[in-house]
């Protein structure tokens, strides 16, 4: 990677402000459903805290509070999650700005101190400056990562860069290690598996990896635009009607650069959405039935062009896996990427990573980015405002 790290500073005795991605989801009871969030973001912290550093002060948004203090979205439970993972106590403040915060750190005994959701102050989203610099303030170093967040210009992403000598964190560094060499140099084949609900959303993707990808399996709601666009009877499956024209010219682009597209040749098909029980399996679609799953014969190709791939990416579940009788094509991909071996498999965040959870086979894939928006912003190529504007390696900087 070409920015600075965390492990390019000294940090000895010095204030650590952390951008870190504590979105986590919770309960009725305000319990965190899934703290995998908060676990990938030790590793940084648990280096700062190891190098000597004077305070470790984290921030995050959760939520959607849109300006506003909303007392479901604070961080507490984040804190005490965050204390039991680390073993050691941490500062919780009911603010992440202000002069009773600065005095709060001062006094404060803990290493490790945690603001206020961010997202209660409109600044924060508007990358007000005047908010950027307060945050920046509280620290000599700021450290993003928050990959789930750095496809956003936010106050706390990109406006603080301005105030503080500003590196990436160990996640955000894996994240660009894994999903950068995917992408960029991959071990090949490559083999990219496509799915999720929209084509609208992977247009650009799509368009990025006809020039590095040597096959694209395309499956989900999204295929059915592709599949229409080939004068194929769809019924009621999901259409995108004014991307027809559009998944034509890419198919007929990926015949001019020779990479091979793979379509669903064979679906599962049910009356109505909320009729499994009158599922079957078709290779014509009738008028009045829809598809929600990709069928054995498609899972069997599907599998055929992933044995031969060096490195994998996957990105959009291939039916609606929320609902077991359509998740069989998914579970089927998860399995099959699960069980290879000496290829690297990378994960987009998002619904893919939600897909490999409900599997319980996280553990068996390369990579899982914990970025959905990220992950895919990066895979089509796009910079993200938030590592962009972190300082180059090249460049010397006095903290
Ligand atoms: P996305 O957010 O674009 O990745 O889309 C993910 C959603 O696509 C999941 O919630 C799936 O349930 C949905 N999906 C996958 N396959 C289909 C399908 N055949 N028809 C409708 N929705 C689908």
């Amino acid at each position: 990677m070409n920015k600075l790290t965390i492990k390019d500073l000294a940090l000895k005795g010095k204030k650590l402000i952390i951008r870190a991605d504590f979105n986590v989801p919770l309960d009725d009871k305000l319990n965190i459903t899934d703290d995998r969030r908060i676990t990938e973001a030790l590793a940084t912290i648990q280096y700062a805290l190891k190098q000597g550093v004077l305070k470790v002060i984290l921030m995050s948004h959760l939520g959607r509070p849109d300006g506003q203090v909303v007392e479901s979205m604070r961080l507490t439970p984040v804190a005490k999650r965050l204390e039991k993972l680390l073993g050691e106590k941490v500062l919780k403040l009911d603010e992440c700005v202000g002069d009773a915060v600065k005095q709060a750190i001062a006094k404060s005994t803990q290493r490790v101190i945690l603001l206020e959701n961010l997202r209660f102050h409109k600044e924060e989203e508007k990358n007000n400056p005047e908010f950027a610099k307060q945050l920046a303030s509280l620290a000599d170093i700021y450290v993003n990562d928050a990959f789930g967040t750095a496809h956003r210009a936010h106050a706390s992403t990109e406006g603080i860069t301005k105030y503080l000598p500003s590196v990436a964190g160990l996640l955000i560094e894996k994240e660009i290690q894994y999903l950068g060499q995917a992408v960029n140099n991959p071990k090949r084949p490559l083999v990219v598996i496509l799915g999720g609900a929209k084509v609208s959303d992977k247009i650009k993707l799509i368009e990025n990896l006809l020039k590095r990808a040597d096959a694209i399996l395309i499956g989900g709601g999204m295929a059915y635009t592709f599949l229409k666009a080939q004068g194929k009877n769809i019924g009621n499956s999901k259409l995108e009607a004014d991307k027809v024209e559009t998944a034509k010219n890419l198919l007929e682009k990926a015949k001019q650069v020779k990479v091979e597209i793979v379509l669903t040749t064979d679906f599962c098909i049910v009356k109505k959405f909320d009729a499994p029980e009158t599922l079957k399996i078709v290779k014509d679609i009738p008028d009045g039935w829809e598809s929600l799953d990709i069928g054995p014969e498609t899972r069997k190709r599907f599998k055929e062009v992933l044995a031969k791939a060096k490195t994998v990416v996957w990105n959009g579940p291939v039916g609606v896996f929320e609902i077991d009788a359509y998740a069989q094509g998914t579970r089927d991909v998860a399995e099959f990427l699960a069980g290879l071996k000496g290829v690297t498999t990378i994960v987009g965040g998002g619904d893919s990573a939600a897909a490999v959870s409900k599997f319980h086979l996280d553990d068996k894939m390369t990579h899982i980015s914990t970025g959905g928006g990220a992950s895919l912003e990066f895979l089509e190529g796009k910079e993200l405002p938030g590592i962009a504007a972190l300082n180059e390696k090249k460049q010397s900087v006095k903290v």
